[in-house]
């Protein structure tokens, strides 16, 4: 199977946006008639469904916040009520309340469409065995990624999460051929397969990876398609959305978000003024058929770009790079918007340094001065003061050209950055503003 609904996954862009368009009509109409949060927002906003006349009026529209859920806890922001939900989801936020999600059945059959489509677009279907070993329960993963690959006609193994050794065991006794977890529990099972003198890319079946649910990096992505011998795709989404929602496709050359269920704008994080495709910054998404819990420009907080040509796969709909990063981890250096994960590409390019890496930022005068403290591999730790002068230099012109911002490079010994584990905090930020 080539697409899973040909109709639409080839419209034609113009297609596209027009049905688009109606689509956020007749949702702003139900939101301004039927849902007083949206309602009394829009009145705020001074901005009536009728202001909406074309696609790039949405940007009159308020924005919705993470925020917004917490304050409404639990349900207070749906628009359905109880007789029309068949499911909840709950996140545990890093602060505060959870969040909680309701599903219409329109809501399940979209989310599960949507991941349909993702599926087969890189390449899985009926004769695919798919091991779901993201958590089942009140996160989205393992129940969304079950009910997409039961729909595409493959054979669901519902592990869920944990218990490795044995989910080993079945990968190779069912004939596992694609899985669906995290990048770091795939990583894991690789590591524990080897304990177990299981080589997963020579005595398994595994071909593919659905990989998604948190940050990884090119360079993970290639150190584990080698390593395995699979090939991994990048999956996105997040509870708010319904769940993991848009999966990348053969190309491999971000994920394809479906223009019919959602409208992704890519804003500068500070002024909010909309950015042309390829440029990064930050996401803003609007689900254009979701019922229970509608979600209008809502600031998902992360930072990416769009890529809205046709894709070498023959789909049509745009494409969002990999998640690079965080709008809270921003800095502005010199008035430039920098995201510290910026600067791990440029530094994975140079086989001298590792990938440790801390960044100082400080004000002396009136300019920002950003120092990039770098660890150099063991081998190239010389005491040949030149050898390590030409390594700096190549550090800071590869840095300047990724961040448009000129930088300090300092070479350090290997070891002797920080190590985290978790969430790693790179930044370290003295200017008192
Ligand atoms: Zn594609």
């Amino acid at each position: 199977m080539r697409y899973f609904d040909p109709r639409i996954e080839e419209m034609p862009p113009e297609d596209i946006r027009k049905l688009q368009y109606r689509l956020l009509k007749t949702l702003v109409y139900r939101l301004y008639s039927f849902s007083p949060f949206y309602h009394d927002r829009m009145r705020e906003t001074g901005v009536h469904p009728d202001d909406i006349q074309s696609l790039e009026d949405i940007r009159k529209l308020p924005y919705m916040y993470k925020s917004d859920l917490r304050d409404n806890y639990p349900d207070k922001i749906f628009v359905a009520t109880q007789d029309d939900l068949v499911r909840y989801h709950v996140s545990s936020g890093t602060t505060g309340k959870p969040t909680v999600v309701g599903y219409t059945r329109n809501d399940l059959e979209n989310w599960t469409v949507s991941l349909a489509r993702g599926l087969v677009s890189c390449g899985i279907g009926r004769g695919d065995v798919l091991q779901v070993s993201y958590g089942y329960g009140l996160f989205t993963g393992g129940l969304g990624l079950h009910y997409g690959a039961e729909r595409v006609g493959a054979t669901v193994l519902p592990t869920s999460v944990g218990n490795t050794e044995r989910q080993i065991e079945l990968m190779q006794d069912l004939h596992t051929t694609a899985i669906a977890c995290t990048p770091s529990y795939l990583l894991h099972m690789g590591e524990v397969a080897e304990k177990m003198g299981v080589s997963i890319r020579d005595d398994t079946d595994l071909r593919t990876g659905i990989l998604g649910a948190e940050p990884w990096s090119d360079a993970m992505k290639a150190r584990m398609e080698e390593w395995l011998g699979i090939r991994a795709y990048d999956i996105y989404g997040t509870s708010e959305l319904s769940g993991p929602m848009f999966c990348e496709c053969t190309a491999q050359n971000g994920f394809h978000v479906w223009g019919d269920l959602a409208y992704i704008e890519i804003q500068d994080p500070k002024t909010g003024d909309p950015l042309g495709a390829g440029e990064k910054g930050e996401m803003v998404v609007t689900m254009l058929q979701k019922e229970a819990l509608p979600m209008i420009r809502f600031r998902i907080g992360d930072i990416s770009s769009v890529d809205d040509t046709v894709c070498s796969c023959g789909r049509t709909h745009p494409r969002v790079m990999r998640i690079s990063g965080r709008v809270d981890d921003m800095l502005i250096i010199r008035g430039i918007n920098v995201f510290p994960c910026q600067t791990e590409y440029p530094l994975n390019t140079i086989p001298e340094v590792g990938q440790h890496f801390m960044i100082e930022v400080d004000r002396k005068g009136a300019l920002d001065d950003m120092l990039v403290k770098v660890e150099v591999t063991k081998e190239a730790f010389s005491d040949r003061i030149t050898d390590l002068m030409a390594i700096r230099k190549k550090v800071e012109h590869r840095l300047r050209n990724a961040l448009n911002v000129a930088v300090d490079v300092e070479l350090v010994e290997p070891g002797s950055l920080p190590r985290f584990e978790g969430k790693a905090k790179r930044v370290i930020d003295r200017r008192k503003l």
